[in-house]
């Protein structure tokens, strides 16, 4: 049996800055995900906010995660190439009756360390035109941002790959080997593998795996489904993010840019007991609608190119500061009744943004329980971005071009994605392997033709790539090859 310090169940973000956190020191760290790729949970499908911290409940881990995390992001971000930028955030208020909750949300803010300012409705307009003229003004936070939540994910274990730790994908957790009340490895359907200490990341189905090492019994996650629409870039144009004045479940319905330039418009609640529950319904559709027509009337439904939904893996844990009443915090922890689990579970938002000091705080959490951490000489937390050809200057694309003239050509014509940088994605530390993989590293076939020009183009590329027949190229994982034969075979 295969032996690790660490295995870390779950390549959402949390797992991926954990693993990454991890490979600082001198630890064989192995991290498990069971779907084809990392990042295809809630971790790729949110709002892709660097939350300021205004919203948690003051006193919960939520909150002080938050508080935490959101300074890191420009170091991280930087470290990892990962597209981040401090667009600060408006919650707006339309009519009179809105901006009066506008102090109350302030307060709130402050009370978690959070800058705030309120402004008017012209300044509001100033700064957004296209926001609802009916609005009656704004609170801003100048800390929030926007990330590409998947590249954070992929950059994030690459890094951590790059400093030593292993990935195994399509490898699904199903079960703890105990030596008593002690974890000392893990059954999973590639396999056994032994080690001293798991970390629980595992999204919607943390609380199983943690029954599973009979602990916590009692707490449960309820995913809630939020939908999506993903507008053309070509049609609108918002660099901003606006939330509406919060309702008392949520934080409501959003418009707001993206790092991509598209135009995200979500997400709804929704409860499900379903845990792979990601349908997008024609109710939900139409509630996000009248939300977004709210903040910003002008939007059409023209302008729509996808629709998508995320599960948030809300937990019922307690918060743990006495005399704060609050029922859905993160667990983090040192699981009590067994020696070798750390817990990360009910990872809600804002999980994207707490992430580096989840990942911190698990690190902590290893020398509380008497691990002792050494850390390795040769450490790199840089983990430089690849070239995005339409991002670069004429000049620019022109030396790449000479250096590798796959560079020079188009594949997706929407988003001018190039060959060169589809073969980078298959020959990268962790490599892309299939269609969607290259989807969410490049943004390929997210434009008006949603992949209809370039899918082709792809197949060919991976099945060169990976010296692997036509026939082997799945769009996500098992089960979803494009071509069942080829047409074109000369009969023996
Ligand atoms: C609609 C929505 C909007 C959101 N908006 C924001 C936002 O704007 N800002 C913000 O900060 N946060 C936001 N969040 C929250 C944020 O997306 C999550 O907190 C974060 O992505 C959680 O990461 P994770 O790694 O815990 O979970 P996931 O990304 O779900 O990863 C868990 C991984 O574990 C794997 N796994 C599960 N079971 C097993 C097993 N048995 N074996 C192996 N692997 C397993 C899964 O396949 C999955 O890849 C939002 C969430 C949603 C759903």
């Amino acid at each position: 049996m295969k032996k690790y310090d660490i295995i870390i169940i779950g390549g959402g973000v949390i797992g991926c800055m954990t693993a990454r956190a991890l490979s600082r020191f001198d630890l064989k760290v192995l991290l498990i995900e069971r779907e084809s790729d990392i990042g295809m949970g809630a971790s790729s499908a949110n709002s892709a906010i660097i939350h300021a911290g205004h919203d948690p409940m003051p006193g919960s881990l939520k909150a002080e995660m938050n508080r935490l995390a959101n300074p890191m992001w420009d170091q991280v971000s930087a470290d990892l190439g990962i597209p981040f930028k401090r667009s600060g955030a408006y919650i707006v208020a339309i009519g009179e009756d809105e901006f009066g909750c506008l102090a109350a949300l302030k307060e709130r803010a402050e009370k978690n360390g959070v800058l705030t300012e309120i402004f008017n409705a012209d300044e509001m307009l100033k700064r957004e035109p296209l926001v609802n003229p009916a609005t009656s003004g704004a609170l801003f936070t100048p800390t929030a941002g926007m990330v590409d939540p998947f590249a954070a994910c992929v950059a994030s274990i690459e890094n951590a790959i790059q400093n030593g730790v292993e990935v195994l994908t399509d490898t699904a957790f199903t079960g703890f080997i105990m030596e008593g009340k002690k974890i000392i490895g893990i059954h999973t359907s590639q396999g056994d593998f032994a080690c001293r200490w798991v970390v629980n990341a595992a999204g919607t189905y943390s609380d199983e795996v943690m029954h599973a090492a009979e602990t916590r019994q009692d707490f449960k996650i309820t995913p809630r489904r939020g939908e999506y629409y993903l507008l053309d870039k070509a049609e609108i144009e918002i660099n901003n993010i606006l939330f509406p004045v919060p309702s008392k479940v949520s934080k409501g319905i959003l418009v707001l840019g993206s790092t991509h330039g598209n135009v995200l418009v979500g997400p709804n609640s929704q409860t499900t007991d379903y845990k792979e529950n990601k349908a997008v319904t024609p109710e939900g559709l139409a509630e996000i609608w009248q939300g977004a027509q709210k903040l910003v009337p002008s939007i059409t439904p023209r302008s729509v190119i996808a629709v998508f939904a995320g599960l948030r893996a809300t937990g019922n844990a307690e918060c743990q500061t006495p005399g704060v009443n609050y029922h859905n915090d993160f667990v983090i922890e040192r699981a009590g009744e067994v020696d070798g689990l750390i817990n990360l579970a009910g990872i809600e938002s804002p999980g994207l943004t707490a992430a580096p000091a989840i990942a911190q705080r698990v690190t902590e959490l290893l020398k509380e329980g008497g691990e002792k951490l050494t850390e390795k000489p040769g450490w790199n937390p840089i983990r430089p971005a690849r070239p995005r050809f339409n991002h670069l200057t004429r000049e620019e694309q022109a030396a790449l071009v000479a250096q590798d003239p796959r560079y020079g050509r188009i594949v997706c014509r929407c988003e001018m994605i190039t060959e060169g940088e589809i073969v980078a994605e298959i020959h990268a530390p962790l490599p892309a392997r299939t269609y969607d993989a290259i989807k969410r590293r490049t943004w390929l076939g997210t434009g008006r033709c949603l992949g209809s020009f370039d899918m082709p183009r792809v197949v060919d590329i991976l099945a060169h790539e990976l010296n692997l027949p036509v026939t082997a190229i799945r769009k996500k994982g098992a089960g979803s090859e494009f071509l069942l034969r080829q047409t074109k075979e000369v009969e023996a």
